[in-house]
């Protein structure tokens, strides 16, 4: 029972070990009271290889507890005789002691070896203490007791392997799990900080050029700041991503918010001739509920995308409108556009068309608007552009 339940329960040790003596308590209360057992096979077959199992697997604790609970149920409950009890018993447990503590766990034909090694170890002591003393053995029944321990022991240990298996395989599954996520979010965090790293060189550069007014110098030095400081919170953001925190949404204007950015996307658009067009459609604010950092990182997303698809020049146009209740961003560009086949696969990780890319921005993106309770759609055709539309629920103040 013990084998079977504990890989569910628990895999700490001494949870276990209480486990075990606790079913071991339970099942001994059971069995005394209600079946009627031939000494001789309690303590030929009953004894030798419940008290293997438990001081060749589990070690000293459950030993101990097996060992107590064999011995007082052979000497008073069985009649067994005191003294071939307790030593054929204390010899087979610190044997049995020796081999968990000083061997290897080994192959399941070994394991299965030694535990009857064990088993006829004390076999033998007890047969042979009871025959110095003038007892006397049907050798029909040994040979019997003898093969039902074989069985048992190449059972138990069967089971027991094949449960050791299973945990060791579940614990594999989770720590497989585990390395896979920190995998991912190493490479997304690499790719959202070359955004901000890659806009800060751009202005840092562009500080070098020699007929710079001090008003421009500043302009570019704050734009500098503000992408290290970008960066860094990216980094927060990310070790954070793992406990979303609800409390720190806030109330955004989103025209505001994509008026914010705007100067991000220039040493981009700058490079490639595009011409960026801001549409603000409705007249009334435009509020939604989120947290501006994660908002301002997926539309800079978004539009990086959309200009990288643009490398011979083109427009990108972005508009903000009313729809109902709902806050509609609408990110357009004249780029090379995408097949169907490509606009389903957008969001996929790792799903990339250029040499560079990492494919995990539209993943970063996508989970994070469903966190804002958002909505991010693509429309696309080949040599045409491409169209993102993101939809939010709009807040209204009373
Ligand atoms: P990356 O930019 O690193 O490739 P993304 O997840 O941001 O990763 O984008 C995945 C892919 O989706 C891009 O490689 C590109 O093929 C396609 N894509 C995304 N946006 C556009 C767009 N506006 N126009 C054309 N293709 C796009
Ligand atoms: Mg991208």
């Amino acid at each position: 029972m013990l084998v079977i339940i504990t890989p569910r329960f628990s895999y700490s040790h001494n949870r276990r070990k209480l486990l075990f003596i606790a079913i071991l308590g339970l099942l001994s209360i059971v069995y005394l009271g209600l079946e009627q057992t031939d000494p001789l096979v309690y303590a030929l077959h009953l004894t030798p290889i419940s008290l293997t199992l438990a001081v060749l697997y589990e070690g000293m604790l459950p030993g101990i507890a097996t060992w107590a609970a064999f011995c007082i149920g052979g000497i008073f409950i069985m009649h067994n005789d005191p003294l071939t009890t307790l030593l054929s018993s204390v010899v087979l447990f610190a044997s049995g002691l020796l081999c968990h503590y000083k061997l290897e766990t080994v192959s399941q034909l070994r394991m299965s070896l030694r535990f009857f090694a064990l088993v006829f170890i004390h076999l033998t002591i007890f047969t042979t203490i009871s025959l110095l003393q003038g007892g006397s053995f049907e050798f029909r029944t040994l040979a019997l007791i003898g093969a039902a321990n074989l069985l048992s022991s190449l059972f138990i240990n069967y089971i027991y392997f094949h449960v050791k298996h299973q945990e060791r395989f579940q614990q594999e599954l989770i720590m497989s799990e585990k390395y896979q996520m920190i995998g991912h979010l190493a490479a997304s965090i690499s790719h959202e900080i070359r955004n901000p790293l890659t806009t800060t060189r751009g202005f840092l550069q562009l500080m070098g050029k020699e007929d710079l007014d001090r008003v421009t110098l500043d302009r570019y030095r704050k734009y500098a700041f503000e992408g290290v400081d970008l960066a860094s919170t990216i980094i927060t953001d990310y070790l954070n991503f793992s406990k979303p925190n609800e409390e720190k949404s806030q109330l955004l204007d989103v025209q505001i918010e994509i008026d914010g950015i705007i100067p991000w996307l220039q040493p981009y658009s700058a490079l490639s001739n595009i011409e960026i067009d801001i549409q603000h459609l409705s007249r009334e604010k435009l509020l939604i509920l989120g947290e501006s950092k994660k908002l301002q990182q997926c539309l800079l997303n978004v539009m990086k995308n959309a200009i990288e698809s643009m490398p011979d020049g083109g427009k990108l146009t972005v508009q903000t409108q009313l729809a109902q209740n709902s806050v509609h961003i609408i990110i357009r560009d004249t780029g090379a556009g995408m097949d169907k086949s490509q606009v389903k696969r957008l969001g996929k990780p790792y799903f990339t068309t250029k040499e560079n890319g990492t494919g995990l921005g539209l993943m970063v993106v996508m989970s994070m608007i469903k966190t804002m309770d958002g909505k991010i759609m693509f429309r696309s055709k080949p040599n045409e552009g491409t169209i993102c539309e993101l939809h939010f629920k709009r807040v209204e103040l009373q």
